[in-house]
């Protein structure tokens, strides 16, 4: 193909993309609203495109700008000494705090299968690290109310085959933070490394008091047994994606997260990160785009970003049958049903998001969850607040509001009704989906629901399967 075919050809691809700037996707995409930012991160990454960060020491240019962002990272989270990486996203370093953390535990003698001790409320990316670095897991069920795991649940848990404890700043399904004071001195006190999942708060938090928002409790590493924290750039940080920041607060849990080899055929083998050869493109994006805003500029997007919370959650909290979920601090917020309401008043979530769809507006919905002591946690949307949707609240509230008049007293299709045919067929899903260019969402987050967790995994896993392989 010639190029401008080619390039023709990609525009048609993106033609069903949800739209990455503008702030009707409050999920997924974090705008900072400024086109020259977009500019300047296409220039870096143009300029780092064929440099290869898998040696430093061939390209130092890898190191330069990597310890630039440590040392920004060390003065945002109060680690002063912390040291780490910048790695392509919050999994790789939710992964890779998993994999320093049980190493270091084995090194000091740990027998047997390590163990992670974490919330229902915990990112799924530690489900995923326990999978691949074989790990137990102890899964602590959040109070309901508060939506924060009982820091005594958390610390109960603790014993010698836990290699690390998880708390989260905040947590991402319903944006609150835990109690990381009490659990991090706790695990302290048994020499257990405690991290701070702050993939999502972590380049915003920071600013949240200063830019007018509530006081926080602390979190960072001013709070004594934080051995490590994770803080997406490519969130709140406002970079493209590929970026996220994994600090230690102790040199040897640090070094635990290398891997280097030197016993095979080819070249000496140390890697940081998951990786081997990589994308020195998204680091360049990252660094340009730090270096530009500086605190100042983190500051400044932050206080749209706390203006248009309290406007999206004192709206919410308004209309009649829902309300905001839990003791939420920061720029995340979860909505559920008002259960204090009569049946005809209520108006859930799922539906609500729907009906938001077709005003305009994309919420992401979250599927309940029965925890392991038989508490219930409602399904509730979930809104990402950036500095982009305070230019648009004169729309937003007006569409959130209308769309809970649409749907308020109707309920979803029970489980019973929907599991009543056995498990849908993921090909038939999925074909469906890509010859309409979207998916019925409330459906799926029904099934998954009403399925044993087992199939509605596999059944994912299958859609997606079918979804991405080529057409035929
Ligand atoms: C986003 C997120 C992650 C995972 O990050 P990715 O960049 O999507 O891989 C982990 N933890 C929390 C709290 C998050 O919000």
């Amino acid at each position: 193909m010639a190029s401008d075919e080619v390039l023709a050809r990609l525009q048609a691809y993106r033609q069903n993309d949800a739209p990455t700037h503008g702030g009707r996707v409050l999920s997924y995409v974090y705008d900072h609203g400024m086109p020259e930012l977009d500019e300047l991160a296409a220039q870096a990454m143009r300029m780092l495109q064929p440099v290869n960060g898998l040696d430093p020491t061939t390209f130092p240019s890898v190191a330069l700008m990597e310890s630039d962002l440590v040392a920004f990272g060390r003065a945002m989270l109060h680690g002063p000494r912390a040291t780490g990486s910048v790695t392509s996203g919050g999994t790789e370093s939710c992964l890779l705090a998993v994999k320093a953390a049980r190493d270091l535990w084995r090194a000091r003698g740990g027998v047997g299968r390590p163990r992670l001790v974490l919330s229902t409320s915990t990112h799924a990316a530690f489900h995923k690290a326990a999978h691949y670095f074989g790990l137990d897991v102890t899964v602590v069920p959040i109070d309901v109310v508060s939506g924060r795991a009982p820091a005594a649940a958390l610390v109960a848990a603790l014993d010698a085959q836990v290699a690390l404890v998880v708390v989260s700043a905040p947590s991402y399904p319903h944006g609150v933070i835990d109690a990381v004071v009490d659990v991090a001195g706790a695990a302290a006190d048994q020499r257990i490394p405690c991290h701070v999942d702050a993939c999502v708060g972590g380049w915003v938090l920071p600013f949240w008091e200063e830019a007018g928002g509530e006081a926080l409790p602390q979190w960072d590493f001013r709070v004594r047994g934080v051995s490590s924290i994770s803080a997406d750039i490519h969130k709140y940080g406002y970079v493209p994606k590929g970026a996220s920041l994994l600090l230690f607060a102790d040199a040897e849990l640090d070094l635990a997260r290398y891997f280097a080899i030197t016993d095979w055929l080819g070249y000496p083998v140390v890697n940081p990160t998951m990786l081997g050869t990589r994308s020195a493109t998204s680091l360049a994006s990252a660094w340009a785009i730090v270096q530009t805003l500086g605190t100042p500029g983190y500051a400044g997007l932050t206080r749209r970003v706390v203006d248009a919370t309290s406007a999206v959650v004192s709206a919410v909290n308004e209309v009649e049958g829902l309300q905001v979920l839990g003791e939420r601090q920061g720029p995340l917020v979860a909505v559920a049903t008002d259960e204090s309401v009569p049946a005809e008043s209520r108006v859930d979530p799922l539906l609500w998001t729907a009906a938001a769809a077709k005003g305009g507006f994309v919420l992401q919905g979250q599927p309940a969850m029965t925890q392991p002591d038989g508490t219930r946690v409602p399904h509730t949307a979930h809104l990402t607040i950036t500095p982009v949707t305070e230019g648009l609240l004169g729309e937003l509230l007006p569409v959130l509001v209308g769309a809970a008049d649409v749907v308020r007293g109707q309920a979803l299709p029970s489980p019973e009704a929907l599991s009543h045919n056995g498990i849908p067929d993921p090909v038939v899903l999925a074909d469906g989906a890509r010859a309409g260019g979207d998916l019925d969402l409330t459906t799926v987050l029904s099934l998954i629901e009403a399925l044993p967790r087992e199939d509605s995994a596999r059944l994912l896993s299958a859609f997606l399967q079918r979804f991405t392989a080529p057409r035929d």
